[in-house]
């Protein structure tokens, strides 16, 4: 029985590749076209992620990936190396039982192994679903067994943080282990391991996918309200993304680079960097779990790193570091770059004026691939001042070709660029996200096919975009998400405390942090420490607020909501204190 569009229900990707490979549907296109069309006489030819590896073992076989274990040594390996060890992987995942728009995950570092999984999962027709190590257990558990996870693929460095959920998860078939020692010792059933797999397999190995349409990754955002959300890419938008990266407007990624992606890549895909540097020939420098800046800047020397990628925090950090250290080589160094979280001026100004690095300040999310706007200057910037060039720098910067953005204001009403008006960003194009994954109804979805990213901005007449605020209350620490709800809620279940609001507040090193604005009960005596100790056994570490101010009463919006926005302000004036 043909199906038609009007069956396909989200998360119903088989239905959905039926009906695009459906008599059906090639007649109805076909129609339109004889009638009113002449057709471009192109190949069609698939934009599949196969076809980026392929690339590079013809072009670049030399180029490598460089990573730094574990135990601090360094490991090279080269793309021809690569190509055939995901050929391998490809292959050995068909011996697990993994098929055709399975969902396989990840819980890895940055490393050669993950960047393998990045090609290899998709390459054998699966779905990569990286998961954020940094996940609170509940999350994880949620998340892995929305997607159906047939497969996980975990670091052993990080079993610590897996095993104690092992026994909700659902549909999980095989754990494969890599970066083991020999002493090694697991609680989770049916283990493989990553080399046994790579031995045990060939390379006579065909890539599964011809649709570019198919599903080839799935990463999950945290969700501002409700649970997370997951934004499933496919190939085709993947491709054009790392086209988008590796345009001069984007990153420019070249052969010549040595690209050392700090961000995870659990977050986002490493923002595409893994895809990008095997399409442009770029070395791929991976750091591990060696994220601090003393780390991070011996990488940076001893691998030339030409551009280095993460959130703000980050660069805080290699900053004072890099001061600690001058006599370090920075000089290989052209970009930084850094989106995640809004990137301090000031910080702009001290990397380029005191080390000559070109920062490029870039605006995503997960549910762009995660690219959408970079901050480059352009020939209409010469003439401007420094102070100028720094707040130009600050912006998040204009869409790269392939995203289009707009503003509007409470009643969808686009709003002009002139820099001055404000209003929800809103955005489309080649790899936005145009539903979550199972979900079919979402308010994140305007009727004329814009997404909206639940950000505030402001637009300049030359297209510069720049965030003013967030729409939701969301606390982002060190480029992680802290639900400020899931704080108040738990906060607000200790005897002591009759209501808390938690707010971000702006951090030197984490960009924010969260503070806790708490009116204790009339009996009430609970203290800072007390709330702290209070929550620490239901939260991340990073999660628990540094501050708690305690009030007398929470200003409230006129249908009795937390008034964030006074909030702020009287924390910041020290009106509330
Ligand atoms: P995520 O999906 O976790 O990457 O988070 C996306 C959100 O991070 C965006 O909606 C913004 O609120 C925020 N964000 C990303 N890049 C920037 C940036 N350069 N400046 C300020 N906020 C940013």
């Amino acid at each position: 029985m043909a199906i038609k569009n009007a069956d396909i229900t989200p998360g119903t990707e088989e239905k959905e590749l039926e009906y695009l490979t459906s008599r059906e549907f090639r007649d109805s296109v076909q129609t339109v076209r004889k009638d009113k069309l002449m057709l471009g006489l192109m190949m069609n030819f698939p934009l599949t992620i196969d076809r980026i590896l392929e690339h590079a073992r013809r072009l670049y076989p030399h180029r490598e990936v460089i990573t730094k274990l574990p135990n601090g040594e360094i490991h090279r390996q080269n793309y021809l190396q690569t190509y055939s060890r995901v050929k391998r992987m490809a292959k050995a995942l068909g011996t697990l039982g993994v098929k055709e728009g399975d969902r396989v995950g990840t819980f890895a570092w940055n490393n050669y192994q993950h960047l393998e999984l990045y090609y290899a999962i998709p390459g054998a027709g699966a779905v990569c679903h990286t998961l954020n190590i940094r996940l609170f257990p509940e999350q994880l558990t949620y998340i892995i067994n929305h997607a159906e996870d047939k497969v996980i693929f975990i670091d052993a460095t990080l079993l610590p943080l897996f095993e104690p959920i092992a026994g909700s998860l659902k549909g999980v078939e095989h754990f494969v282990i890599f970066n083991h020692g020999s002493d090694f010792k697991t609680t989770l059933p049916n283990v493989s391991f990553y080399e046994d797999l790579i031995d045990a397999s060939d390379d006579d190995f065909e890539w599964v996918t011809k649709d570019e349409n198919s599903a080839m990754g799935l990463c999950y955002t945290s969700g501002t309200t409700g649970e997370p959300k997951g934004a499933l890419y496919s190939h085709r938008s993947m491709v054009l993304h790392t086209f988008g990266i590796n345009q001069s407007s984007g990153l420019g990624t070249a052969e010549t680079d040595a690209v050392l992606p700090v961000v995870p890549q659990f977050h986002a895909m490493a923002w595409g960097l893994p895809y990008a540097c095997l399409m442009a020939g770029a070395n791929l420098v991976m750091p591990g779990p060696h994220l601090k800046g003393p780390a991070l800047l011996d990488l940076i020397d001893k691998e030339k790193v030409t551009v280095a990628a993460g959130v703000p925090s980050i660069w805080t950090d290699l900053y004072h570091t890099m001061k600690r250290c001058p006599e370090v080589d920075t000089s290989s160094m052209r970009v930084l770059m850094v989106g995640g979280s809004a990137m301090p001026r000031a910080l702009i100004e001290a990397y380029e004026k005191e080390k000559g690095i070109n920062v490029l300040h870039a605006w995503g999310m997960t549910e762009l691939s995660p690219l959408g706007t970079v901050c480059h200057l352009q020939s209409r910037h010469q003439h401007l001042s420094d102070s100028e060039k720094w707040d130009t720098k600050a912006c998040q910067g204009t869409p790269v070709f392939g995203v289009e953005t707009r503003i509007v204001d409470e009643e969808n009403n686009e709003q002009p660029w002139d820099g001055k008006a404000v209003g929800e960003l809103q955005v489309r194009g080649s790899w936005v996200i145009r539903q979550y994954y199972k979900l079919e109804k979402s308010e994140s979805f305007t009727d004329d096919g814009w997404f909206r990213t639940g950000d505030v901005a402001t637009i300049s007449p030359e297209g510069y975009m720049k965030l003013t605020d967030r729409v939701k209350d969301l606390v982002k620490s060190g480029g992680e998400w802290i639900s400020s709800v899931e704080l108040e809620n738990a906060l607000m279940a200790h005897d002591d405390v009759l209501e808390a609001a938690v707010i971000a507040v702006p951090d030197e090193k984490w960009a924010e942090r969260p503070l806790a604005v708490v009116v204790r009960t009339e009996q009430g005596s609970v203290d800072s420490e007390g709330l702290r100790a209070f929550l620490a056994p239901n939260f991340a570490k990073f999660w628990l607020p540094d501050r708690f101010v305690f009030a007398p009463q929470i200003p409230k919006t006129s249908v009795g909501k937390f008034d964030k926005k006074r909030i702020r302000v009287q924390v910041a004036d020290g009106t509330l204190n």
